[in-house]
Order: structure tokens, then C-alpha cells, then sequence
């Protein structure tokens, strides 16, 4: 905002034609820190009750309301940055853009995030929308880009900013708008299937529409198995090895890289749910008449259910469906047991892929009493999770950082995997253990180069308890209790201020 503002200007401007919520303007409350309850009921007044109850419908939550994890905008913000030839803008509250945009370049996004500020009287008299309009004009240059993404976060979409108004496409550039709140969308898994979905819909309606761009790669001409969700670069390639006995071939991985992989992945002749929650996404193929097939081909028992399923998917002879099995298991079952696994692992994490890693450490013969996943229970994850519970494993979804812990407690397992409070404590505990999203999702889990990839890093982590337990021994006490924090002289008790109760130990779980 420059530094004398036209307010009777500003409020003279004809707003758009939707709902703008004043209330939540009022006063600096609203954001992931002044409650879910609140935001819902802004973006209710707002107008955007559609909106909500549609991401109820794909992203339900429960047992509990919602799980700990990062801002769930990241999700869709990854999915625009990482794709070719697409400009992605956010219009939020700037604290929200500061971490978002942050976190991307940690990860390397090595491209520029666009971002409309708003404050007030931008959002008082639909300005904002203006703003983001203009944006999205001067973005949208089809010599360096096939779609524009913008993105709501909490406060616009509290305050009903109506993406839906903006034009479909300039010339020739899609323009996608999405609202991705923290108090409707879950997970920041769960928001990648926003975006991917909301361009899958556009996709579709071009093909249906007329001819569309051609892969930028050749097909063979074999029918393929799109794949959904995200995955460790080689995990397709072994896919690909897998299908080529059923005549069939891999395709593309959605969220694509790259817009007119789109055409080529609804082009498929069934879509593999390698991450069982992209119910966006899948409801995109099924209106495309293409069946979707759950789990993946991970370890022996998943391989060979898989190469069954996607056979019966694709009309794929038995007599090729078996062979292909005679070729693979065997490898895969000598991988297995060329790299076992012994010991008891907890795993928890917040990708999608958790029920795949659990699957996968019991086939090298891991005791797996506890998964939790952040995402929630589909009909596609529901293999894998009738599986490891065959196998004694308690499966969460939608799992708290709570749960999680008190998970680690009550198994005392030799390694626990998941994220970095769950590591934390873990390791508080002297109990080794490993990040998944670093340490297990950077590494193949499919066919016979999945089968034995985990072992090497488990077991070397597992072969640290000796070390963990020297060290806990040494510094036993150190930063605990009276001893936490920095003193100059040694603590002495106050009885004047001492508590009436017994104080809770330091670092004992809720
Ligand atoms: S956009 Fe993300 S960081 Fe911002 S208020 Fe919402 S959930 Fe919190």
C-alpha cells in the first residue's frame, strides 16, 4: 500500500458480485491460531459453505478433529512449484506466505512464489479480489506458462474471496483457483489432491472437448497404469518393469510435472491409488470411465495381490498375469530374505505411503505393532489395512501426535519411524529412530529393488541402541528437571515459591 490511502476511493469501488465477510477483517484473530470453530463459521458467513462441505466430503477427519502437522497449503504450493510451466501465486496473510514461501525454498523450489498482500480495506471492499485479478493478468503469459494457481489460504477463504470469479482461462492459460484452508483441508497430503484434482477437471473437460496436447515423450502404443501420488523417482521405473508382461506400461505419476501429462494420465486404462486418499484426483478418473486399483506392488504378498488386481483392471489374460508372477516373486522373495529385518518398529508419518513401509518391513520380517498415518481411512486403503492387521498391526488413521507417542510407549520398539516429535521423544527415550519423510521416503519401496532398499538403513540405525543407551547414561539428568535451562550458580529450592503440587516431570508424555 503506498503511504496516503484513498479510503472513500477504495469503499466507492464497486465490490464483486459475492459475499465479503466484514467480521473477519475486524480484528487480527483469524488464522490457524484463533480456532477451527471460528474460521468455519467466517467462511460459512462468507458464503463458502460449498466449499467446505465439499472438502468435508473428500478429506473426512475423525476419530479425532485433526492431526498435527505443517500448514496443509504446502501441499497444493509444492504441487504448482514443482510443475513445468506453471506460475503459482498465494493470497493470504503474510506471516502464512512468509512460512509457506520459506519451506518451499528450503525444499528447493527454485521458483518464484507469487503473492498478493491484503490487508483490511483490501478484503473490506473486495479490492483483494481486484488485486488478485490483475495478478493473475499479468502472470498469465502463455510464452512462459500452460496455468496460473492460485491459492487461498485461511484468512481469504474465512472471507469468502471468490476464486471461482475469476476467468476459466487468458489466453490459452488456465487460470486454477483453490481454497486451501487449515480448517477444511486435514493434511498437507490431503492438499496436494486439491490442486491435482482441480487440474485433472480442467484436463478432462479439454479432452472431452477436442484434441489436446501430446505427451512431450512418445507412447508405444501400450496401455498404461497411471500412477497417484507422489513416489521415489525409481519406484516407476520398477512399476514399468512389472507391467511390461501384461502388455501394459507405467504412466504418468499425478501430480504431474508438467500440464499436458494430465491428458496422458487420464488417458489411461486404470489408475494405480499408490496413495490411497486423492479422492479429488480419483473422482476425476472415474467420471473418465477409469477403474482404480489400491495398494501397490510392495514386497512379495503386495506384488503378487497387485499384479492380480491390475490384471483383472486392465483385461489382462490370467495365463500373462501368472507368468509375470513366476518371473518377479521369486527375486523379490530372495531380496526379501537376502535383507532381513528383526526387531520391533513403530511407524508413523504423515505422506501416505505408511501402510506401503509397514507392509514392507513385516515381508522382511519386522514385528510392526503400530502404524499411524495422518491421512484418513478410504475403500482404497482399506487392503493394505486389512493385510497388516492380519499380520497383529493396529492401524490409525488420522493418527495425533498423541497417539503416536503414546504408541512408542507402549510397544518400547527397537526403532520407531516417524516424524520429528515422534523422533524426538523417541530418542529422549534412547530408543533409536528414524525420519520418514528423510530417511524412508528417499527410497524405493516397489518390486525387487523396494524389497531389500529398507533393510540397510534400519537395521544400522537399530545396531545404534548401545550407543543411545552409553549416552543416555552419561547425561543422565542433564537439562531435566531443576537442571533445565542455563544457570550461573547452582539452582537452590525456594520454599516461597515452590508448588503446592508435585511438579510434572520434564519430558514425561501427556
Ligand atoms: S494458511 Fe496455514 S499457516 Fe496460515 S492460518 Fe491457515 S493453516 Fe495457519
Amino acid at each position: 500500500m503506498g503511504a496516503s490511502l484513498d479510503l472513500a476511493a477504495l469503499r466507492a469501488r464497486t465490490p464483486v458480485d459475492a459475499p465479503v465477510n466484514l467480521a473477519a477483517t475486524r480484528q487480527d484473530g483469524l488464522g490457524c491460531h484463533s480456532g477451527k470453530e471460528t474460521m468455519q463459521q467466517a467462511a460459512q458467513a462468507a458464503g463458502m459453505g460449498e466449499t467446505l462441505d465439499a472438502l468435508k466430503r473428500d478429506y473426512p477427519v475423525g476419530p479425532h478433529d485433526q492431526p498435527q502437522s505443517m500448514c496443509p497449503a504446502f501441499g497444493s504450493l509444492r504441487v504448482g512449484l514443482r510443475m513445468r510451466r506453471t506460475a503459482t501465486i498465494l493470497s493470504g496473510s503474510a506471516c502464512c506466505v512468509y512460512g509457506l514461501t520459506f519451506t518451499s525454498h528450503f525444499y528447493g523450489a527454485r521458483r518464484t512464489v507469487g503473492y498478493v498482500p491484503f490487508n483490511s480495506e483490501t478484503l473490506v471492499t473486495g479490492k483483494l479480489f481486484e488485486d488478485i485479478r490483475d495478478a493473475v493478468h499479468a502472470t498469465a503469459d502463455p510464452a512462459l506458462h500452460d496455468a496460473v494457481v492460485v491459492i487461498n489460504l485461511c484468512v481469504p477463504t474465512a472471507s469468502g474471496v471468490p476464486l471461482r470469479l475469476l476467468p476459466r482461462e487468458i489466453d490459452g492459460v488456465r487460470i486454477i483457483g483453490i481454497d486451501v484452508p487449515g480448517f477444511g483441508v486435514p493434511t498437507h497430503a490431503e492438499a496436494k489432491d486439491v490442486l491435482a484434482g482441480a487440474m485433472l477437471k480442467v484436463a478432462r473437460a479439454e479432452a472431452e472437448h477436442g484434441p489436446v496436447a501430446a505427451p512431450r515423450q512418445p507412447r508405444d502404443g501400450r496401455p498404461t497404469v497411471a500412477l497417484l501420488g507422489e513416489m521415489f523417482p525409481a519406484d516407476p521405473m520398477q512399476v514399468g518393469a512389472l507391467l511390461e508382461p501384461l502388455g501394459l506400461s507405467a504412466g504418468p505419476v499425478v501430480p504431474t510435472r508438467e500440464w499436458r501429462e494430465l491428458y496422458a494420465a487420464l488417458d489411461c486404462t486404470a489408475v494405480a491409488a499408490i496413495h490411497p486418499f486423492y479422492t479429488a484426483s480419483m473422482r476425476e478418473f472415474e467420471a473418465a470411465g477409469r477403474p482404480a486399483v489400491a495398494s501397490g506392488p510392495v514386497g512379495h504378498d503386495g506384488t503378487a495381490a497387485w499384479l492380480d488386481a491390475i490384471g483383472e483392471a486392465c483385461g489382462v489374460a490370467p495365463s500373462a498375469v501368472a507368468a509375470a508372477k513366476n518371473r518377479f516373486l521369486p527375486a523379490i522373495r530372495g531380496a526379501l530374505a537376502a535383507n532381513p529385518i528383526r526387531g520391533r518398529i513403530t511407524v508413523t508419518g504423515y505422506e501416505g505411503s505408511e501402510l506401503l513401509v509397514a507392509r514392507l518391513l513385516v515381508e522382511s520380517g519386522a514385528e510392526v505393532p503400530y502404524v499411524g498415518t495422518a491421512c484418513p481411512r478410504t475403500a482404497m486403503s482399506e487392503v493394505d489395512r486389512d493385510w497388516l492387521e492380519a499380520k497383529g498391526c493396529r492401524v490409525q488413521f488420522r493418527a495425533s501426535l498423541e497417539q503416536d507417542l503414546a504408541a512408542v510407549e507402549e510397544f518400547g520398539p527397537d526403532l520407531a519411524i516417524g516424524t520429528t516429535p515422534v523422533v524426538q521423544k523417541a530418542k529422549e527415550r534412547a530408543i533409536p529412530a528414524l525420519y520418514f519423510t528423510n530417511l524412508i521416503s528417499a527410497r524405493p519401496l516397489m518390486g525387487a529393488a523396494g524389497a531389500g532398499s529398507l533393510a540397510q538403513v534400519i537395521n544400522g540405525a537399530m545396531a545404534q541402541r548401545d550407543r543411545f543407551d552409553a549416552m543416555r547414561s552419561f547425561f543422565a539428568g542433564v537439562g531435566e528437571g531443576h537442571a533445565a535451562g542455563i544457570w550461573e550458580d547452582v539452582p537452590r529450592k525456594r520454599a516461597a515459591v515452590k508448588r503446592a503440587g508435585p511438579e510434572k516431570p520434564v519430558g514425561e508424555m501427556a
